[in-house]
Formats: C-alpha cells, structure tokens, sequence
C-alpha cells in the first residue's frame, strides 16, 4: 500500500469526506483517493498532476451536482437491490427528507405503507429486470397524503464503476397540474358538446382559411340525412345541399350581411341526401377578423323548422282559401243586393203604373203634383193642372162591353201620351178621368193644347162604335196655393163647369178662380 500524503485540502465531491490522500505506485503512478468512499482520481505521471485532475473533475462533478439539483426533475439511480445510490434534491423534497438521508435507502425507508413501497420499488425494478428504458406517463398516489399525482419519467439501465454494476437511472419531473388542467379542460369540452347536442341547433365552425367546416355536431347530419359520423364538410360539399332557388340571397347574407353588421340570421331550405327539402334557420356569427377587417372565423348554428314552416304554409292556404270564399260571398250578396234592388226599382215603377194603360197612376201622378209643388214654392217650376174626363163613358160600356171600354181607354190614353211632351206628365187619375202637369206659366197657351187635344179626341177614335168626346178642366198652380190640391181642385171645378154645361169642351180656371 503507497504512503498517504494528507495535503490534499478539497472534499470528496461523492461523499462529502475530507478523507483525501495522494496514492502513488512506483514513481510514475499517481492518483487521489476518497478514505470513506473509495472514490479515485484518475492516474498521472506525478504527485502535481493527480493532485490537479482531481481538482479539475471535482469542480465538473460540482457543477454537474448543482445543476442537477436546481432542475425541476427528479434524478434517482437506483442498484439491484432497490437502494439509492444517487438522489437530488427534487427526490429528497418528495421523501419530506434531505438528500444524505436517502443515499443507501429504500423507499421503505420513507413510507409507512408497505404496499405501496412495493409499489414504487417495482416501477424501477422492471427496467432492471428487462435491460429496456421506459418512457412513461405513471400515475402514483403521493406517498404520503396519497392524493394521485402524475410524472413522466424516463427510465435507463445504467452501470457504473469498474466491476459494471447493474443500475437504473430515472429523470422524472410532474405533470400533474398540466393533468388536471388537461382533464379539466376534457370535461368542459364534453359538457360543452353534451349542451350543444342537448340545443337541437346544428353547431358548425369554419376554418378560417378554407372556409371549410372543419367542426359539427351530429345534428348536421340528421338535419341533412346523412350518417351521424358526418359531421365536417368542404366548403363546395356543403354548398351543394343549399336549396338552388336560395343561394343568391344565402351568398348575399354571408358576403354583405355578415362582413357589415357581423351576425346574421336568415331562413333558407336545404336539400337532403334522400332529395328532400328541409327549411333551416341559419345563425352566423363572426368570431375573429383579419387585419383588412374581413370575417376570420365564422360560428354558426342551424335549427330545423321544417314543421314551422308547413304548418305556416298551410295556414297561408287556408287564408287564402278563406279569403276566396269570403270573395266569392261577397260577390254573390252584391249580385243579389243589386237584383234586390232592380226588383225593387221595377216595384216601384210598377206600383205607380196603370196596368192598362201604362200611363202613371193616382200614386205616381199625387207624388208628381207634390213634387210640383215643392218646386213651384222654390220658383223653380211652373205648371198647370189638367183634368180630363171621358164623356158618357158608362154607355160604351153598357153598348158595347167593358173589353170594349178598355180599348177605347187605351187609345185615349195613348193619344194623350203622343200630344204631351216628355217632361209632362200624362196620369190615370181615376176609372176614365186622367190628370196633365203641363209645364207652362202661360194658361192660354195650354188651354189651346187641351183643346187641341179634345179635337183630337172627337175626330180620331179607335172605330165608328167606340168614338167619344173629353171634357177638360185647367187651371194655373200658383206660387200663392196653400197645397199642391189646391190647384187640382181649381181644375176639377172646371171640368166639373164643362161637364154640366154641355161636355166635349175645355174650360180653365181664370185669376178671379184662383182667388175665389
Ligand atoms: P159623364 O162622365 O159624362 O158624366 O158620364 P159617365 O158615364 O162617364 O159617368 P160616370 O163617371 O158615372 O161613369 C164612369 C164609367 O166608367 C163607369 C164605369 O163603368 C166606367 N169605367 C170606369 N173604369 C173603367 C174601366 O177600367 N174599364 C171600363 N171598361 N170601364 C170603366
Ligand atoms: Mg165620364
Ligand atoms: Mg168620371
């Protein structure tokens, strides 16, 4: 055994011993050796140059300690027999213990549950065994509050020193908040997914460059027919299920609608794979922008409102339908409201017609002489009143018949007509006496028409047998009349004059009649 020179000054960068001394064999052989842990320098040529490759390794294993123990991962070496040859500080923090503790230990040493220092022996142990390194995600409940924690943790077969011990060297550092945030963010999305399906709507997201659907939810594919697994399109293969009647307005919804207001929400029908259509309300929505400010992202939703639709379609119908109906009643009520009212005109008429003659009877020519009246009072007529009555009429009809009588009426009457203009007025007053409303201020002049008539009369009857004569009494209506009667009376007062003084001739009520 060489001398031991004692001048070495540094420690044991292993072991921490000052326990250093200078070993030489022969004159040529020189290195440092470790009194407690057998660590040796490696050889030189002399005492100087051992002396100074051991300082030299001794500050790199310094250094290599010290980085080893500031990084965050867990450095262990472990020999066949599961004791710790090498720990650092991040293992030692896991043990609750300091680094000099675990050196020459097993984790049995550290934790009370036997079965779970099994446990931990075991994951390093198999590497051992297998001569494999692992990389691995291990799960392992915290030693000591035995709350799960995550590592990732690579194990290598090593071996070491001289007669190559068998070892196994592991690196782990925890994961297990970046776990946790990962499961965490796990769950939302599956709760985000489960609401979004629980909605009915259709999710859709586009891919910002594609414009593609590069995310959907199954309701996608039910609303379109397809199998649930399709749930991302291109975006040409999406175009192809619009409804081609809708895509104009659809493209201008996403191409000025969204890029100026940056939502939108449309209605537009859709064509199924089985070729039917289907009416959707498509919500869309700009995520994110670009630089020029265009829509970057879209979301949207889609919701089915097909039955909506129909039922509004058919209620639609059913207005229209009833619109029609309602037309078509109206139109039926005018056409009878408008009969209704030609019955009515015809009853009016006829009600104040002779039905022999034709001419107007009592009624018409009363209203006539009232109407007269009226406007006389307001200056705005002038009249006189004829009454005319067939002489001795009751003989034709004894002689020859009451058919016979007609007739001869009926000339009468149309003669009477013929010689009366329009705006006059020719009436059936009674059996065969008639009533004129001869439109003049000038008494004369119609007292020459009614003997004009009563000529007419005597010269021109319907036959030899039938031939008869008129007596005829006038008289001027007056501004100064009480009643439009008073004017007929004056008249029936001068036929009556006629009559008796020898008939066949025309009388008319002078001034002095009027005021009598
Ligand atoms: P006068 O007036 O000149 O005194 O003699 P009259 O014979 O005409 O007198 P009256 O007024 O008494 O007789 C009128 C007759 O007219 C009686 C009636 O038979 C007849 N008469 C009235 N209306 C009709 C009618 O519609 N048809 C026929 N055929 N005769 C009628
Ligand atoms: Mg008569
Ligand atoms: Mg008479």
């Amino acid at each position: 055994m060489p001398p031991v020179n004692t001048h070495i000054t540094t420690i044991c960068p292993f072991c921490q011993s000052a326990d250093l001394a200078i070993r030489h064999e022969g004159d040529d052989h020189w290195w440092v050796e470790c009194g407690d842990c057998g660590a040796r320098g490696s050889r030189a040529a002399s005492r100087e140059e051992a002396q100074f490759g051991w300082a030299q390794t001794s500050g790199n294993i310094q250094l290599l300690k010290m980085m080893i123990n500031a990084s965050p991962s867990a450095f262990v070496v472990k020999d066949s027999d599961g004791r710790f040859v090498f720990a650092n500080e991040q293992l030692a923090k896991f043990f609750h213990t300091r680094v000099e503790n675990i050196i020459g230990h097993r984790d049995a040493d550290f934790i009370a549950d036997p079965e779970l220092a099994s446990f931990y022996e075991q994951t390093m142990s198999r590497v051992l065994e297998t001569g494999e390194e692992e990389i691995q995600e291990e799960k392992v409940p915290d030693p000591f509050t035995l709350q799960p924690r995550w590592f990732h943790s690579h194990k290598v077969p090593i071996t070491l020193g001289e007669d190559k011990k068998p070892l196994v060297l592991m690196v782990t550092h925890e994961i297990t908040e970046l776990k946790q945030a990962h499961e965490q963010l796990i769950a939302k999305e599956r709760r985000f997914l489960e609401a979004m399906m629980a909605s009915g709507e259709a999710i859709w997201e586009s891919d910002n460059e594609t414009q593609d659907i590069v995310f959907g939810n199954d309701e996608i594919a039910r609303i379109l027919g397809l199998s649930p697994a399709k749930t991302v399109f291109t975006r040409d293969e999406f175009e192809g299920y619009l409804h081609p009647h809708d895509r104009e307005d659809s493209a201008r919804e996403f191409f000025e609608v969204l890029p100026a207001r940056g939502r939108t929400s449309f209605q537009h029908r859709m064509v199924r794979a089985d070729g039917d259509i289907v009416w959707v309300r498509n919500r869309v929505q700009v995520v994110a922008r670009d630089e020029q400010g265009e829509p970057f992202r879209l979301i949207g939703s889609l919701r089915d409102i097909t039955k909506r639709k129909e039922a509004e379609l058919h209620l639609q119908m059913t207005r229209l339908e009833l619109e029609q109906t309602n037309s078509h009643l109206e139109s039926l009520v005018e056409s009878r409201t408008s009969e209704l009212v030609q019955l009515n005109l015809e009853l009016q008429s006829l009600a104040r017609t002779d039905s022999l003659t034709g001419l107007a009877n009592r009624l018409a020519a009363d209203e006539s002489i009232a109407n007269e009246f009226a406007r006389l009072k307001r200056g705005q007529s002038q009249y006189v009143v004829m009454l005319a009555d067939i002489d001795h009429f009751k003989r034709i009809n004894d002689t020859w018949g009451h058919a016979a009588g007609d007739q001869a009426l009926m000339h009468i009457a149309s003669l009477l007509s013929a010689n009366l203009r329009g705006s006059d007025l020719v009436a059936r007053y009674g059996g065969e006496e008639f009533l004129m409303i001869v439109h003049t201020d000038d008494l004369a002049s119609a007292t020459l028409l009614a003997e004009g008539i009563r000529r007419l009369i005597e010269v021109t009857p319907l036959s030899e047998e039938l031939a008869v004569t008129m007596s005829i009494g006038l008289a001027q209506a007056s501004e100064h009349d009480e009643s439009a009667t008073d004017a007929v009376r004056r008249a029936d007062d001068k036929l009556y004059e006629a009559k008796t003084s020898g008939r066949n001739r025309v009388l008319s009520a002078g001034a002095a009649d009027a005021d009598a």
